[in-house]
């Protein structure tokens, strides 16, 4: 969709674009220097596969002082990016065969990762009345001799919910049971959080062997184009994630881990007034959401995508007499008609949602949901 509303933009046409998964702001300048002083110090070498070592322990040290979680470096693997270090776990861990469990809708490239390890992806269903969550039964039901991870973002991408600590707990529960499996616990976006304080589900000593954080620099320190992200995990899967990225990409950027190490020192500020911005767009849009009818939202708590329910759309006609079949279909007629890019919903695994980022200017936010109510008013 992104794509598509390029190339109608470039054809002179007015395009909102609330299709795309980044900030809209720039990477804060202290961090901006650290990259220029990195080049200045001749920072341009290879760097150590894993990453340097006090980027390492700068990471160690973000996860004792903000996530009390104790690691060592040797359990730290900095990657281009935490679609990387997504990559690198499950290549190193899914055998053909293995399956991945993996609640709907999920952040779009997991099931394309886990099929390029000829793995088996087992999907659980929610949907907007319980919140995007799955509950200990649904887990429990999902899981079978075969299983071998389960992967889940909280705050997730694309539906913004957050699980609780206590909502952990109960999988948790879960999982002692089944000692085999490993959990795969993204939280990419961990700093745009508005319920509470970020919750791991690394914090529970019971399993926290099995767990592999994935984190990166994209979302909270606005670093999409950097590349920079990382795994905190057991020594065994940090080893085998070495191994296999000093047989593809080698370590990541030497000067975005300079810049990397100073965005975990120099604290949240920077991170705190983007999620200001975030909490009031969120506003907004819920309000603006509310008055579409035909459109049902929930609230998200975090990250910065809506994800409501369309499927009342389905069937109706626009004005050329073509169905809205699906929710690709109501995405792209909302681009070719209403000029907003989003995202159909089956593209995260549940066909019945759009996902919509309010990573955008409030004035774009505003006329991009007037459009929207707009267009789906022509449908019949
Ligand atoms: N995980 C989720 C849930 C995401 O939404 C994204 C980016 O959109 C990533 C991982 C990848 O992040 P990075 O830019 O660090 O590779």
């Amino acid at each position: 969709m992104t794509k598509l509303g390029r190339e109608l933009a470039s054809k002179g046409i007015n395009i909102i674009s609330l299709s795309v998964g980044e900030p809209d702001f720039n990477t804060p300048d202290h961090v901006k220097n650290a990259a220029k002083q990195a080049l200045d110090e001749n920072y341009t070498r290879y760097s150590p596969v894993p990453g340097y070592p006090d980027l390492r322990q700068a990471i160690v040290n973000k996860l004792k002082t903000e996530n009390n979680l104790d690691y060592d470096i040797s359990q730290i693997v900095v990657s281009t990016g935490a679609k990387q270090s997504l990559s690198n776990v499950i290549l190193t861990l899914i055998d053909p065969e293995d399956e991945v469990i993996i609640p709907t809708p999920y952040w779009v490239s997991y099931s394309e990762m886990v099929t390029l390890a000829e793995g088996k992806s087992v999907f659980i269903d929610t949907d907007i009345e319980s919140d995007f969550k799955i509950t200990p039964a649904q887990l429990e039901a999902a899981i079978t001799p075969k299983s071998k991870l389960f992967m889940f973002s909280s705050p997730c991408n694309p539906t913004g919910s957050v699980y609780s600590k206590e909502e952990l707990a109960a999988l948790v529960a879960v999982f002692e049971k089944h000692p085999n499996i490993y959990i795969l616990s993204d939280e990419i976006y961990e700093h745009i959080n508005f319920v509470d304080k970020h919750e791991s589900i690394a914090q529970f000593n019971s399993i926290k062997d099995r767990v592999i954080i994935v984190n990166g620099f994209s979302k909270a320190f606005a670093m999409t184009g950097w590349r920079l992200g990382y795994i905190a995990a057991n020594k065994e899967i940090a080893a085998a994630n070495d191994k296999l990225q000093g047989q593809t990409t080698s370590g990541t950027c030497s000067i975005a881990q300079r810049a990397g190490i100073v965005a975990y020192e120099q604290g949240l500020a920077s991170v705190l007034e983007m999620k200001e911005a975030f909490l009031r767009r969120r506003e907004l849009v819920y309000n603006l959401l509310n008055e579409i009818p035909g459109v049902k939202t929930n609230l998200p708590d975090g990250a910065f995508y809506f994800f409501p329910e369309i499927s009342s759309f389905f069937g109706k006609k626009d004005a050329d007499g073509n169905v809205i079949k699906d929710s690709s279909d109501l995405a792209l007629y909302l681009l070719n008609v209403g000029h907003v890019a989003t995202v159909g919903g089956d593209s995260f695994g549940n066909n019945n949602y759009i996902r919509l980022s309010y990573a955008a200017s409030d004035e774009s936010l505003v006329e991009a949901l007037r459009r929207i109510k707009e267009a789906l008013g022509k449908l019949a």
